[in-house]
C-alpha cells in the first residue's frame, strides 16, 4: 500500500492490544454488554464496537477527538480511522 490512507497516523501511541482485557471500560461502569471490543490507538482505552448497544468506541473517538481504533478481537489486526473512514493495518 503506497498511498497514505489516513492522515492521523501520528496520533497513534498504542499499537498492541493488552494481553488481558476486562471488557469495554465504559460498559463495565454502567453494567452494559458488548459484542466486539476495539482499542483506541491514541490512549489505549478498550471500548465496544458499533454493533454493540452503546457504541462506546466511536463515542469516545468523537468526544475525545481520538481518530483511530484497532480491533481488540483475537486474530484481528485491522485499524479504522473515524475521520477518514478508512480501514488499514499497522505493520
Ligand atoms: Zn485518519
Ligand atoms: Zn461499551
Ligand atoms: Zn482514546
Amino acid at each position: 500500500m503506497s498511498t497514505p490512507v489516513c492522515s492521523h497516523l501520528d496520533t497513534i501511541a498504542f499499537t498492541e492490544v493488552p494481553e488481558h482485557i476486562a471488557g469495554c471500560e465504559d460498559c463495565l461502569k454502567i453494567g452494559g454488554t458488548w459484542l466486539h471490543l476495539r482499542m483506541c490507538m491514541e490512549c489505549g482505552g478498550i471500548r465496544c464496537c458499533d454493533d454493540s448497544p452503546n457504541k462506546h468506541a466511536s463515542k469516545h473517538a468523537r468526544e475525545a477527538s481520538h481518530p483511530i481504533i484497532r480491533s481488540a478481537e483475537p486474530g484481528e489486526d485491522w485499524s479504522w480511522c473515524f475521520v477518514d473512514n478508512v480501514a488499514f493495518v499497522i505493520e
